[in-house]
């Protein structure tokens, strides 16, 4: 088979006004850490995009006493409805800004921007939208009668999404009348500087949002300060584990959002070329470094061969390469760190005896990049079926009836997500209510919605973001 060729089609950079480096967002106004700068890279070519400042704990402290400021002097006071305006604005400007940020984030981040430009920066605007219209009735959301904020939210987020990460956390904690310290990932701070101008040109009061670049070390001293009431986590379960150490015996409220090893299940009814489609998205979406990932594919052993030479074929068509080019379907793994780990569990998978196949592409010469893989006769004892990868790299298991296919896929220590591909309503609904996971999709995949609450059991962490369940963990003595 050939294809035609793709002329290149990259998106403009010029869209982007980027500084040459960038303090911490405190009080309204960037200025100067005290602690070292960073460099930030982008991952496709490993070329430097900017200086950024790494947040010492005394700044750290500086942050959580403006947003304390913020909290009494200013947001607390406000009406939700005028907190809601802020929130309209600041989802305007999103919009209005919408192709800078995309610009941004697929060159800090290495996603295609195509997925930033038609998934994450809408998102992003849909939540602020979202949560913009519960500002002014909370009083009616069935959380009591007089629901309170919490005080100052500390928030921690991860580098796979790194503007909608912000969103998700940001937009319900101003929504319910808390203010923010938040810490992006540091191999990703860009887009959450450019928001912050964002938040210059919508008149936020100052304090209400600060925004503290760095690394791990940032994040916990976050996590101890005393002043603050909540704490949001959004990234691996290790992490996940140590904050709750960190927070257990304080009075401190938390909501963990951690990893996931999702079954996407396969029926032999299922709609073959739609199926694939949702396999492919579900895993291969955003390089698979999504904590909700499709990684586990259960297919019913009569279509198995089926559904992988289909799955196999449709992999050779993707195109890997440049970021910023608009016909770009795989763009780069993030980090040399978390390249470095998908080779090392690919590499185990192997040696454990699965079988391996990977897209032919052409792999550029600079950069961290993995090609598409697949892994058959995968045991559900190999590390490949249990670890969570986070990478584009999908492990195929077989079942014959619906009950092994539930045993299967619950056979996890995570429970964040799942996928059904059947004809059938009644068997959909039917596993869906024995699968232990926190969103569960039928007949489709990767789908995200700011009315839908997003979370997951067990060491998936605990908690809910999105929809009213999102605005709980933002407010006093609420419950669902
Ligand atoms: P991570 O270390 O958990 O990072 C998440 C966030 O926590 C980042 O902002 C990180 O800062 C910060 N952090 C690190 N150590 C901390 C500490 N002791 N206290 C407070 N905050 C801390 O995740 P990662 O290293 O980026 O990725 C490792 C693995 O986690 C991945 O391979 C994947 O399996 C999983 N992961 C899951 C998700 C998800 O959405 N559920 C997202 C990302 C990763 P730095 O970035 O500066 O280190
Ligand atoms: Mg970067």
């Amino acid at each position: 088979m050939t294809f035609l060729e793709y002329a290149p089609a990259p998106e403009s950079r010029s869209v982007l006004h980027l500084r040459e480096s960038y303090g911490l967002f405190i009080d309204g106004d960037f200025r100067a850490g005290s602690g070292d700068t960073f460099a930030t890279i982008s991952p496709a070519d490993e070329s430097h995009i900017a200086t950024i400042a790494s947040a010492s704990e005394a700044d750290v402290d500086t942050a959580v006493a403006a947003a304390r400021r913020a909290y009494d002097k200013t947001w607390s006071r406000m009406s939700g409805r005028d907190r809601g305006k802020y929130l309209f604005r600041i989802a305007r400007l999103v919009q209005e800004r919408a192709r800078e940020l995309a610009v941004a984030e697929s060159l800090d981040n290495g996603k295609p921007i195509k997925e930033s430009r038609d998934v994450d920066v809408p998102l992003v605007a849909a939540w602020f939208f979202y949560y913009a219209g519960w500002a002014d009735k909370l009083d009616h959301a069935g959380l009591g009668a007089d629901p309170k904020s919490l005080g100052v939210a500390a928030q921690i987020i991860p580098w796979n999404f790194p503007l909608l990460m912000l969103a998700w956390k940001i937009a319900p904690a101003l929504a319910a009348g808390n203010t923010v310290v938040i810490k992006p990932a540091e191999t990703t701070p860009l887009s959450a500087l450019i928001f912050a101008e964002i938040l210059q040109q919508a008149d936020l009061p100052p304090g209400v949002v600060n925004i503290v670049t760095g690394a791990g070390a940032t994040g916990a001293a976050l996590v101890r300060h005393p002043d603050v009431n909540k704490i949001a986590f959004t990234g691996s379960t290790g992490v996940g584990r140590e904050i709750a150490k960190a927070v257990a015996g304080t009075d401190k409220k938390l909501t963990l959002e951690l990893g996931g090893k999702a079954a996407n299940i396969v029926f032999d009814d299922a709609p073959l070329d739609q199926a694939i489609e949702g396999i492919v998205n579900g895993i291969f979406f955003n390089q698979g470094h999504v904590c909700c990932a499709g990684s586990r594919l259960l297919v019913q052993e009569s279509i198995h061969d089926d559904v992988v030479d289909r799955l196999k074929t449709r992999l050779s068509t993707l195109r890997l390469g440049d970021p910023l080019d608009k016909n770009t379907d795989i763009g780069a793994i993030n980090s040399r760190e978390q390249l470095d780990r998908i080779r090392e569990l690919s590499a185990i998978g192997e040696a454990e005896g699965a079988e391996r196949w990977s897209a032919p592409c052409v792999i550029p010469d600079n950069g961290f990049w993995f090609a598409p893989t697949i892994f058959t006769n995968v045991q559900a004892s190999h590390r490949i079926a249990r670890d969570e990868i986070f990478g584009p790299v999908l492990s195929v298991l077989t079942f014959r009836t619906p009950a092994e296919a539930i045993e299967k896929a619950n056979n996890t220590p995570y429970g964040l997500s799942a996928g059904i591909w059947s004809d059938k309503g009644s068997r959909i609904l039917a596993v869906a209510d024995r699968l232990r996971a926190g969103v569960i999709w039928a007949n489709t995949f990767n789908r995200f919605d700011p009315a839908s609450p997003f979370g997951g059991y067990k060491e998936s962490g605990y908690g809910r973001e999105g929809g009213r369940h999102g605005l709980l963990a933002y407010l006093k003595g609420a419950s669902a």
